[in-house]
């Protein structure tokens, strides 16, 4: 087992492309971390880097406390300890089950009775005994990317890397997989870097979230502190679908610009008064069934708990959701926010451009 390490990391594709820049970040022995963002954000880049498919143009990366890329001579791939499950199940048709799991531990010169046991240990943990000598042309989509997990931890490897490994399973196996993997890595104690689109997915099994935008790091922390105090206003809509409302921030208070909107501050980077942008997470909005409401409910969706809603207040969309009630559409209702996350417009770092000039 083995801790991450990405220290200043850039880089550039031959194309002049910037597909990383400046990228620090630790990912501690036995941690688990999901890279999310935007398509295009540059996760699967860093994922590859880690991977040693990729050199960073700049920069450092370590694994285990050992230089892989940076310094020197860059440690190849396969030397690296880490195990790897992508989105196609990469699993090689023309071998059986338990040939494709042996695979790597027969590269590792491991003896052959060792390998039996291991292989057979492997397909039991991950709910795939009796598979040994099956075909894999004969399994299911979610059996074949059980085979692919099994081959990535045949060898215990200190970091396991996920390129969106569950994405392409349809619910409710990709549900249970998920918890299997959750369980199986905790066990194991295996560091894991894992790249999903998926925002549920990462909040739900991570220690800590990064959020990438354009390159960058946009905010790393554990769910709870990425949803209850986002970096930006960005990162408040890509992982919790905020409104955004431009306003002005006066002894604490909220107001927005042009709308009857006040709320008092619970977050965010603004010191002092002045113009700003507002975050309002779902949470932190309630609608009341109110006959002479000035808001009206445009969408209601069903959930388990009560309602996901668009509320069009005063000529602005707001998303909310609701526990235990679930107003219908076209409903009238008031809207209260209890606080929202506000942040200078001024400073707000631009997007660097992705294409060099
Ligand atoms: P994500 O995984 O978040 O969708 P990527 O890491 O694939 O994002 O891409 C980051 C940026 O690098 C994007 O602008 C993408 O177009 C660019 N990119 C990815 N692969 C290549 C490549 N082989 N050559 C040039 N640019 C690339």
């Amino acid at each position: 087992m083995a801790s991450v390490s990405v220290d200043a990391v850039s880089l550039r594709y031959p194309n002049g492309t910037l597909g990383l820049a400046d990228i620090d970040l630790t990912v501690a022995d036995g941690e688990s971390i999901a890279l999310v963002g935007p398509s295009g954000s540059g996760k699967t880049t860093l994922l590859r880097t880690i991977a040693g498919f990729l050199t960073p143009t700049a920069g450092q990366i370590s694994i285990g406390g050992e230089v892989v890329a940076g310094a020197g001579r860059p440690i190849p791939p396969e030397a690296r300890g880490l195990g790897m499950v992508f989105q196609q199940h990469a699993v090689w048709p023309h071998w059986n089950v338990a040939r494709n799991v042996d695979y790597p531990l027969r590269r590792a010169r491991i003896a052959r009775t060792e390998r039996h046991q291991r292989v057979e240990e492997m397909l039991a943990l991950v709910g795939l005994e009796g598979y040994a000598g099956r075909d894999p042309a004969t399994l299911s989509g979610g059996q074949r990317q059980r085979v692919a997990l099994a081959r990535a931890l045949v060898t215990r490897p200190r970091v396991l890397l996920l390129d969106e490994a569950l994405s392409a399973l349809d619910e409710p196996l990709r549900d249970r997989l998920r918890l299997e993997l959750h369980a199986l890595t905790r066990d194991f104690g295996t560091t894991v870097v894992h790249v999903t689109h998926d925002r549920a997915e990462a909040l739900a099994i991570a220690d800590r979230v990064m959020i990438m935008d354009a390159g960058r790091v946009q905010q790393i922390g554990t769910p709870a502190e990425v949803l209850s105090n986002p970096a930006s206003t960005f990162v408040a809509t890509f992982l919790n679908d905020a409104t955004v409302v431009a306003g002005t921030v006066s002894d604490g208070i909220f107001s927005a610009a042009d709308h009857p909107l006040t709320a008092p501050l619970i977050g965010g980077d603004v010191a002092g008064d002045g113009v700003a942008e507002a975050a309002i997470a779902r949470q932190d909005v309630r609608v009341v069934a109110d006959p002479d409401g000035d808001a009206i409910v445009r969408s209601s969706l069903f959930t388990a708990d009560g309602g996901d809603l668009v509320v069009d207040w005063a000529g602005m969309s707001f998303r909310v959701k609701t526990v235990g009630y679930r107003p219908l559409h076209g409903d009238r209702v008031r809207v209260e926010v209890s606080g929202v996350h506000a942040f200078r417009q001024d400073t707000a770092p631009a997007a660097p451009p992705l294409v060099s000039a």
